[in-house]
Protein backbone atom coordinates (compact mmCIF):
# COMPACT_ATOMS: atom_id res chain seq x y z
CA UNK A 1 0.00 0.00 0.00
CA UNK A 2 1.36 3.35 -0.75
CA UNK A 3 2.50 5.37 1.89
CA UNK A 4 0.83 8.29 0.47
CA UNK A 5 -2.23 9.95 1.78
CA UNK A 6 -4.41 11.80 -0.73
CA UNK A 7 -8.09 13.11 -0.39
CA UNK A 8 -10.00 15.92 -1.49
CA UNK A 9 -13.63 17.45 -1.05
CA UNK A 10 -17.12 15.84 -2.55
CA UNK A 11 -16.81 17.12 -5.94
CA UNK A 12 -13.20 17.02 -6.95
CA UNK A 13 -12.53 20.19 -7.06
CA UNK A 14 -10.26 20.43 -4.14
CA UNK A 15 -7.40 18.00 -3.99
CA UNK A 16 -4.78 17.11 -1.56
CA UNK A 17 -1.79 14.28 -1.36
CA UNK A 18 1.46 13.95 1.34
CA UNK A 19 3.82 11.49 1.68
CA UNK A 20 4.58 12.03 5.64
CA UNK A 21 2.54 10.20 7.94
CA UNK A 22 -0.01 11.86 10.62
CA UNK A 23 1.17 12.56 14.50
CA UNK A 24 -2.58 12.09 15.30
CA UNK A 25 -5.70 11.05 14.34
CA UNK A 26 -8.76 11.98 16.49
CA UNK A 27 -12.30 12.64 16.89
CA UNK A 28 -13.16 16.19 18.20
CA UNK A 29 -16.25 16.83 20.29
CA UNK A 30 -16.09 20.78 20.51
CA UNK A 31 -18.90 22.84 19.73
CA UNK A 32 -17.32 24.66 16.72
CA UNK A 33 -16.59 20.60 15.23
CA UNK A 34 -20.19 20.19 16.01
CA UNK A 35 -21.12 23.22 13.87
CA UNK A 36 -18.49 22.99 11.22
CA UNK A 37 -19.58 18.99 10.66
CA UNK A 38 -23.25 19.59 11.54
CA UNK A 39 -23.39 16.53 13.59
CA UNK A 40 -21.90 15.33 16.85
CA UNK A 41 -18.12 15.41 15.85
CA UNK A 42 -15.58 15.76 13.60
CA UNK A 43 -12.55 13.21 12.51
CA UNK A 44 -8.98 14.64 11.70
CA UNK A 45 -5.83 13.02 10.84
CA UNK A 46 -3.19 15.89 11.97
CA UNK A 47 0.23 16.08 9.54
CA UNK A 48 2.94 17.42 11.49
CA UNK A 49 4.16 19.99 8.62
CA UNK A 50 1.78 21.87 6.18
CA UNK A 51 4.61 22.34 3.47
CA UNK A 52 4.79 18.90 3.01
CA UNK A 53 1.03 18.55 1.93
CA UNK A 54 0.30 19.52 -1.94
CA UNK A 55 -3.17 21.03 -2.26
CA UNK A 56 -4.33 21.90 -5.63
CA UNK A 57 -7.57 23.89 -6.34
CA UNK A 58 -9.10 26.60 -4.92
CA UNK A 59 -10.44 26.89 -1.31
CA UNK A 60 -12.05 29.21 1.16
CA UNK A 61 -11.64 29.54 4.31
CA UNK A 62 -13.04 30.72 7.75
CA UNK A 63 -11.53 31.68 10.61
CA UNK A 64 -13.30 31.36 14.51
CA UNK A 65 -11.99 31.25 17.75
CA UNK A 66 -11.89 27.40 19.06
CA UNK A 67 -12.99 26.76 22.76
CA UNK A 68 -9.21 26.39 23.19
CA UNK A 69 -9.16 30.24 22.73
CA UNK A 70 -7.07 30.25 19.34
CA UNK A 71 -7.93 30.95 16.30
CA UNK A 72 -8.52 28.15 14.02
CA UNK A 73 -8.71 28.44 10.07
CA UNK A 74 -10.78 25.64 8.34
CA UNK A 75 -10.67 25.72 4.80
CA UNK A 76 -13.78 24.25 2.43
CA UNK A 77 -14.35 24.03 -0.93
CA UNK A 78 -16.78 26.65 -2.63
CA UNK A 79 -17.79 24.42 -5.06
CA UNK A 80 -19.49 21.81 -2.90
CA UNK A 81 -19.17 23.07 0.12
CA UNK A 82 -17.13 20.06 2.06
CA UNK A 83 -14.92 21.28 4.51
CA UNK A 84 -10.96 20.07 3.58
CA UNK A 85 -9.10 20.79 6.22
CA UNK A 86 -8.49 23.33 8.98
CA UNK A 87 -5.12 25.04 10.52
CA UNK A 88 -4.34 26.21 13.85
CA UNK A 89 -2.54 29.53 14.69
CA UNK A 90 -0.98 28.24 18.00
CA UNK A 91 0.63 24.97 15.53
CA UNK A 92 1.06 27.06 12.13
CA UNK A 93 2.90 24.08 11.09
CA UNK A 94 0.18 21.74 10.97
CA UNK A 95 -2.72 20.80 8.96
CA UNK A 96 -5.51 18.81 10.23
CA UNK A 97 -7.77 17.11 6.86
CA UNK A 98 -11.04 15.47 7.67
CA UNK A 99 -10.94 11.72 8.16
CA UNK A 100 -13.61 11.39 4.91
CA UNK A 101 -11.74 13.53 2.70
CA UNK A 102 -9.44 10.57 2.15
CA UNK A 103 -9.79 9.19 -0.89
CA UNK A 104 -9.32 5.74 1.48
CA UNK A 105 -11.03 6.82 4.64
CA UNK A 106 -10.57 3.37 5.73
CA UNK A 107 -7.01 4.14 6.76
CA UNK A 108 -8.08 6.76 9.26
CA UNK A 109 -7.16 5.00 12.63
CA UNK A 110 -8.74 7.39 15.26
CA UNK A 111 -6.54 7.23 18.73
CA UNK A 112 -8.69 9.65 20.76
CA UNK A 113 -11.04 11.67 21.40
CA UNK A 114 -10.49 15.46 22.35
CA UNK A 115 -13.16 17.65 23.98
CA UNK A 116 -14.97 14.52 24.93
CA UNK A 117 -16.59 17.35 27.91
CA UNK A 118 -18.43 18.33 25.41
CA UNK A 119 -19.97 15.38 23.82
CA UNK A 120 -23.38 15.07 22.78
CA UNK A 121 -25.25 12.00 24.90
CA UNK A 122 -26.52 11.11 21.45
CA UNK A 123 -22.84 10.95 19.72
CA UNK A 124 -21.49 7.85 21.07
CA UNK A 125 -17.56 6.85 20.32
CA UNK A 126 -15.52 3.94 21.11
CA UNK A 127 -14.83 3.39 24.43
CA UNK A 128 -11.96 2.40 23.54
CA UNK A 129 -10.28 5.35 22.81
CA UNK A 130 -8.36 7.71 24.72
CA UNK A 131 -10.42 10.76 25.70
CA UNK A 132 -9.65 14.11 26.69
CA UNK A 133 -11.49 16.55 28.38
CA UNK A 134 -10.25 19.01 26.07
CA UNK A 135 -7.09 18.83 24.53
CA UNK A 136 -3.99 16.18 25.00
CA UNK A 137 -1.62 18.67 27.22
CA UNK A 138 1.61 19.70 25.72
ZN1 LIG B 1 -15.74 20.34 -3.94
ZN1 LIG C 1 -13.12 20.44 17.53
Amino acid sequence: MSMTYSGGCACGAVRYETASAPIFQNHCQCRDCQHASGTGHASYLTFPDRSFVTISGKVITWTTIADSGHEKTHAFCPVCGSPVYLTLAVMPDVLAVHAASLDDPGRFQPEAVTYAGRGLPWDTLDPSLQTFETVPPR
